[in-house]
């Protein structure tokens, strides 16, 4: 039986007044399991007047009091942890017990780092020349932010925006993507359950239509959207003239460079290949290894790919899950034919695993010597394949790894620190990672695109969810 779901909108549970559902179904069941109302332009209109005027009190709270309330929060989500994992796996494909209930455990630290930090968010005291003037800045709220989600980790990504958010003053309104909307409405009860006033935060899933209505909306004055590149350079040229922060598509390059420990280079990009089957925005979506040390490395990571155990998400022994949809299981079948034309060997894997509940089971790919030129060298494949490149050295590597825009967080592998250093300082890239896996990850990390690529801009630090306001005054008139 499908459950019905309502929508968290103005405050309130409902089914809003639009006459379109979403039928759910599981990527792992193939199941229909759940019926997501679509919202109407008027029941985004009720979403967007309710937030501001509960921002328009709530932007008074103090710092102290919204800390406290992120730290509800927290508390109320901490007791939810195994439901929440439990939706997001049957909705989302990911193994519950390698990732979904580690993932959601993490969920009640975006609503603590924010109330830490929001304490200490200060303004500047600025010396004026003139000496009967004083003047101060203040970290104000940016007003009724919408946070326009994907589907890959569809609970934390939108926490990214709402608890920093909430914790400098504003309203979220966060629109996640209807296939994954479930685990995040679900753990929309811990806002009621903390006592978030009525209208401050809005769950309205939906598709492009839903999200632009939101973008164009005058009622909203900031943007915070993850996802794909292409749809940011849709959100961006409709916008207008609003805030933003935008987090967009990675093609994540593993270097092994001639000194590393070839080893744990192999382990940690075949982690990054098949961690969330290879849906992650930093995943490590190519290997760039150097002549000397290619053979080892092939060797090694054939050995970790071994490893990988594919199936039933709910399998305590399963390691990876599905993909969570068709679209990008067929960009996986189009990046694998067109490395084999190009003449890429194909290692291990190679297409969807049969036998399983649905079309998606998707089998760890390996591919050796692949041309820069492939598709999967070139563009975010998001999907499980470790495709490798060969590089004559360390500046043919860090060549290859520029010549995309896609450069979001990369990974060298080297034991010589001056080399980590050489290629940090030239990798265009908005993390470098030395001797860890591309899917490093912290929930406080500065995590953002590179100027100069179609990655995005913004890191997720509290001060970008507040609006700087310098304060003057003159003192001459008290003379
Ligand atoms: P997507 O761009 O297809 O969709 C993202 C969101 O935008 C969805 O909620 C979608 O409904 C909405 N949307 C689509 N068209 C829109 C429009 N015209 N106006 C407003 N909203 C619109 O991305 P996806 O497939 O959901 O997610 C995968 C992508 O997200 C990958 O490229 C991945 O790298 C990226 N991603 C980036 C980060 C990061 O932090 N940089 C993190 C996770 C995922």
């Amino acid at each position: 039986m499908a459950d019905t779901l309502d929508l968290y909108l103005a405050g309130e549970w409902t089914q809003g007044t639009g006459d379109r559902h979403h039928r759910l179904i599981s990527p792992a069941t193939g199941e229909h399991i759940a019926d997501v109302p679509l919202a109407s332009a008027a029941d985004i209109d009720r979403a967007v007047a309710a937030a501001r005027e509960a921002q328009d009190d709530f932007r008074f709270w103090s710092p102290f009091e919204r800390a406290d309330l992120l730290h509800r929060i927290a508390a109320a989500i901490e007791t939810m942890v195994p439901e929440i994992a439990r939706i997001q796996t049957l909705e989302q494909g990911k193994p519950y017990h390698a990732e979904s209930m580690a993932d959601i455990a993490e969920a009640n630290q975006y609503f603590l780092n924010a109330a830490e930090d929001v304490k200490r968010l200060t303004g500047e005291t600025i010396p004026t020349t003139d000496r009967n003037k004083r003047m101060f800045t203040y970290h104000r709220p940016v007003g009724v932010w919408a946070a326009i989600t994907p589907w890959n980790f569809p609970v934390t990504i939108p926490l990214e925006y709402v608890g920093p958010g909430l914790a400098t003053g504003n309203a979220v309104i966060v629109k996640p993507p209807q296939f994954t909307s479930w685990a995040l409405l679900e753990l929309a009860k811990a806002f009621d359950q903390a006592g978030v006033p009525k209208g401050l935060v809005s769950i309205i899933p939906g598709g492009g239509d839903i999200g632009s209505m939101l973008v164009g909306h005058p009622g909203i004055d900031a943007i915070g959207f993850t996802g794909s590149s292409e749809t940011g350079r849709k959100i961006i040229a409709a916008m207008g003239i609003k805030r933003s922060i935008m987090e967009m598509s990675g093609n994540g390059p593993t270097i092994v460079t001639d000194d590393a420990d070839v080893a744990a280079a192999a382990r940690a990009a075949v982690f990054g290949a098949y961690y969330n089957a290879g849906q992650v925005c930093c995943a490590t979506e190519r290997v760039i290894v150097t002549e000397a040390v290619h053979d080892e490395f092939v060797e090694h990571a054939l050995k970790a790919a071994d490893t990988v155990v594919l199936g039933d998400p709910f399998d305590q022994a399963t390691t990876m899950g599905p993909l969570n949809n068709e679209p990008t299981a067929a960009k996986m079948d189009r990046h694998i034919a067109d490395a084999a034309d190009r003449g890429a060997l194909l290692l291990t894997g190679g297409g969807r695993a049969p036998g399983h509940a649905t079309d998606l089971y998707y089998d760890l790919t390996v591919l050796d010597r692949v041309p820069e030129a492939a598709a999967v060298s070139q563009e975010e494949s998001f999907g499980p394949v470790l495709p490798i490149l060969t590089a004559a050295d360390d500046e043919d590597a860090a060549g290859i790894a520029n010549r995309t825009r896609l450069g979001l967080q990369a990974a060298v592998f080297t034991t010589s620190l001056s080399r980590a250093f050489w290629y940090a300082d030239r990798i265009r890239s908005g993390t470098v990672v030395i001797n860890d896996s591309t899917d490093f990850w912290e929930t406080f990390q500065p995590f953002g695109g590179a100027a100069g690529t179609d990655t995005g801009w913004g890191r997720g630090g509290i001060e970008e969810f507040t609006d700087l306001q310098t304060l003057v005054i003159d003192l001459g008139s008290a003379e």
